[in-house]
């Protein structure tokens, strides 16, 4: 038991035994959205970032709220500070940018675990990690459980973020095995909502951005391969509920089952914006996984949580945040 479960004085502004929670990555898409739950649940909540893809103005709203404070760091470099609760979110998410720097994402998944991990094993901290369904590679078993192990390149163009996701994961195992660090390893499934940077590369994001400027959307391949779509706040609920948790140290899938072709997100963002638009074919990217889709048995099974929204819900606010960001062409 840690001494914070003890201790009266601790959580009495929230239900929940910790107080201060470490974000890093806090200025990125999913990160800035956690620190808005973080805050709204009674937390001092520090923002760690180095703003590779993350933006202050994500967070601007929180900066003159004195449970909240912005720190220009990069996880790489090792961290001393008061903590009761740590959510490693810091690398870049989208293809695009974990590959212009392969050496340096790899070095942000496996240096920054471990900086992480290190602080927790000191602080007696819990913390959890966003790690990917990327650990699954091109998977050859579907839905995908996480009892499968993957089917991963460890030498091609996105190794450096599966391969390091993957190698975090070791990392939080043995980091709890080893020294009972109270880890939490979360397998995200692909997740969009407002706050993705418009020139992010992912596909909700480029879909949608180019339907509103009225350029053609770039289509990968031919369309058929599947991904499986959560939005932002359903991605939420089920974080928050898999770290308030006990003792689940196993990875856990978090991602909304419904499964669609990059065909079909393309016509429904272009019936959805209303867009002239015509769908350009480039080729597919080296090693692009043909299917995903979560097996949630796990998650749904510990905390009770199932995704809320559809995502012709989802792609609603999602097209509204975008439409205030981005200009028509
Ligand atoms: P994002 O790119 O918006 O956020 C990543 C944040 O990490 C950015 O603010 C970036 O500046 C920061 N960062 C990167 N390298 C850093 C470093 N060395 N030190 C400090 N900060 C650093 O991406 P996101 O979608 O918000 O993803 C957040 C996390 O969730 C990532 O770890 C990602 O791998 C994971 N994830 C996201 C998805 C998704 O669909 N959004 C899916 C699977 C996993
Ligand atoms: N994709 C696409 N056009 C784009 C961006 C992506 O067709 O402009 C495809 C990509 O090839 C992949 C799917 O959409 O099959 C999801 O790509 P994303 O980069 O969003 O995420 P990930 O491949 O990491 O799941």
């Amino acid at each position: 038991m840690s001494p914070l479960d003890t201790n009266p004085h601790l959580g009495k502004r929230d239900y929940y035994p910790f107080k201060r929670a470490l974000v890093t990555g806090g200025a990125g898409f999913l990160g800035s959205h956690l620190c808005d739950r973080l805050i709204e649940r009674g937390f001092e909540v520090l923002c760690l970032d180095n703003f590779h893809t993350g933006r202050k103005v994500n967070v601007a709203h929180l900066a003159d709220n004195p449970a909240f404070e912005l720190l220009r760091h990069d996880v790489t470099e090792p961290l001393d500070i008061e903590v009761d609760l740590i959510f490693n979110l810091a690398c870049p998410a989208s293809p695009v940018h974990y590959q212009y720097d392969p050496v340096k994402t790899m070095r942000t998944s496996i240096l920054g675990a471990l900086n992480m991990l290190e602080l927790a094993r000191i602080k007696g901290a819990r913390i959890l990690q966003a790690s990917t369904s990327e650990v699954y590679g091109d998977p050859a078993t579907h839905p995908q459980p996480e009892s499968y192990w993957g089917n991963v390149n460890t030498i091609g163009v996105r190794s450096c973020y599966d391969e390091g996701k993957r190698g975090s994961e070791t990392l939080f195992a043995d980091y709890h095995r080893q020294y009972g660090v109270d880890t939490r390893i979360v397998r995200i499934f692909n997740t969009y909502g407002p706050r993705m940077l418009p020139d992010d590369g992912r596909v909700v994001s480029n879909f949608i951005v180019q339907a509103l400027r009225g350029e053609p959307l770039t289509l990968y391949g031919d369309g058929q391969q599947t991904r499986s779509f959560c939005y932002v706040d359903d991605l939420l609920d089920a974080m928050m509920g898999v770290m308030d948790a006990q003792g689940v140290h196993e990875p856990v899938n978090i991602g909304n089952p419904g499964e669609f072709t990059i065909m079909e997100l393309a016509e429904k963002v272009l019936a959805m914006t209303d867009s002239s638009s015509t769908i350009e074919r480039l080729p597919l990217p080296p090693d692009d996984p043909a299917r995903r889709r979560p097996d949630i048995s796990r998650v749904k099974s510990l905390t009770g949580w199932e995704p809320k929204t559809s995502l012709d819900e989802g792609l609603k606010p999602t097209v509204a945040y975008f439409k205030s960001v981005v200009k028509a062409g």
